[in-house]
């Protein structure tokens, strides 16, 4: 089938790769020249793990093209999939210029019908206005073709989002017609084999299933957050108590990891986005509001932590951070719990040593050069001469830790542990004043 996707960002690139992969014929539409630029020469914006040869790949073989050129992405595809940001408005709703700039450019240039799929993530009642501006431009230009606004939310997660678009756990299409169900049904074939996977539903059910998923997994990390520092209040372990509940089939071992904070481009902004769609209906939307403000308070916690063992004197101490992106294996800093951190060390006069496998060419791009900012070639290199570690993400080599370098560092060892990745008991042994979350401190 011929596809178009607008926005060839973390979730257009990945799925555009994907369907081009199995057969489809797609071209990306950007208005990033210089994306478009490197995308053509193989070079990729984003980490993400296997990604890279698929897009290589399936650019060399003709399947998958990249322009700037919205007319041509028009006229390519049966179907067009709005893939662009959604970001925070001013007040937190989400801010709807980009997709409906690309609904209006569908518009301007469709000589024949269209499929027009909101794959952002968009605020119940989008697809009306995303229809209300196509038909408008189309009356303007004084023609009338066919079309139709569907919504296809995205579930892929940063960090496996090639595994997650070619095994995906379900593929949420809403319509009101049946022969678009049909042609959703034959885009995405390939990915329905082992069982159906799709789940028809009407457009505004399809919309809030989206903002629903995410605020779910928001509320179950502030919930688990809140539990941790009651945990540590009360003289018990956190990661016992996981464990504990966990093994109710009822709440499962999956997303229940206490630390600091959830961050990315998601999460937060849905989860204030829907508390916006709620507040412009008058409805209180009491969870969503406390799983906020718990998520606020917790990305401060390892600042507090840090500023209250050294008794608040921080100005001139040098920190290790581990861990810039807001999650592993993926580069993307955005609302990032490290970023909150380091804010609030520079503020306070402290300066900050940094190593993420990824993210320091992002780091690099947010906050540029400056004195009390230096990144390091690799974690061990961000131990020298400093008066702590912080652990801000759990990337998979962090687990295993070199005691032994820890202790040749820092001439009083203190590690502050936003993700449990250690035992408190081993720490103990070598020496080490650990803090970490939800476990009475310090061990
Ligand atoms: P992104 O910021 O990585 O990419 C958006 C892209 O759209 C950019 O390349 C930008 O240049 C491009 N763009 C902006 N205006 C355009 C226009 N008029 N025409 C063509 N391209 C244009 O965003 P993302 O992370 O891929 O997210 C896109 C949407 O998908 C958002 O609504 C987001 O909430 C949702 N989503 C994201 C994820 C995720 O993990 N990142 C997962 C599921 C859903």
């Amino acid at each position: 089938m011929k596809v178009t996707f607008f926005g060839v960002g973390y979730v257009g690139l990945v799925q555009a790769a994907i369907l081009a992969d199995v057969g489809h014929h797609v071209v990306c539409v950007d208005v990033d020249q210089e994306k478009v630029d490197n995308l053509k020469k193989g070079i990729i914006p984003i980490y993400e793990p296997d990604l890279t040869p698929i897009v290589i790949e399936n650019y060399q073989n003709g399947r998958l093209n990249f322009t700037t050129d919205a007319k041509s992405g028009v006229n390519h595809g049966e179907i067009q999939f709005i893939a662009v940001g959604t970001p925070p408005d001013e007040d937190g709703s989400a801010d709807l210029q980009y997709v409906l700039a690309v609904a209006e450019m569908i518009a301007t240039h469709m000589q024949g019908p269209k499929i027009i799929i909101d794959k952002s993530t968009v605020p119940v009642g989008t697809a009306d206005k995303v229809s209300a501006r196509v038909a408008e431009v189309l009356t303007s230009r004084g023609v009338s073709y066919a079309f139709n606004v569907v919504s296809n939310p995205e579930f892929l997660k940063e960090g496996s989002a090639v595994a997650d678009c070619r095994r995906p756990d379900r593929i949420v299409v809403g319509t009101d017609s049946d022969t678009v169900a049909d042609v959703l049904r034959e885009l995405y074939a390939p990915f329905n084999r082992n069982h159906d996977r799709l789940i028809v539903m009407d457009i505004r059910s399809a919309e809030l299933t989206k903002y629903a998923a995410n605020c779910m997994l928001a509320t179950k990390i502030s919930f688990m957050n809140e539990i941790a520092n009651l945990a540590e209040r009360l003289g018990a372990d956190i990661e016992a108590v996981r464990l504990g509940i966990g093994s109710d089939s009822r709440i499962g071992y999956q997303f229940i990891y206490p630390g600091c904070g959830y961050g990315g481009s998601c999460f937060p902004k849905d989860v204030q986005a829907l508390i916006r769609t709620a507040d412009a209906i008058g409805y209180q939307p009491e969870v969503l509001k406390s799983v906020e403000a718990v998520n606020y308070r917790q990305k401060e916690k390892l600042f507090a932590m840090i500023s209250d063992h050294f008794s608040g004197e921080l100005v001139g101490k040098t920190f290790a951070l581990w861990g810039l992106s807001f999650k592993p294996n993926t580069d993307d800093m955005r609302e990032a719990p490290s970023r909150v951190l380091m804010e609030s060390l520079w503020a306070a006069g402290a300066k900050v040593q940094a190593y993420d496998p990824e993210a320091m060419q992002e780091c690099q791009r947010i906050y540029g050069s400056r004195s009390d900012l230096a990144l390091m070639e690799t974690a061990e290199a961000a131990l020298c001469d400093v008066d702590a570690l912080v652990i801000v993400t759990e990337w998979q080599h962090f687990r295993a830790m070199d005691f032994d370098l820890i202790g040749d560092s820092m001439s009083e060892p203190v590690i502050f542990d936003g993700r449990n990745l250690y035992e408190p008991s081993r720490m103990r042994k070598h020496g080490i004043t650990y803090y970490s979350i939800g476990r009475s401190m310090p061990l």
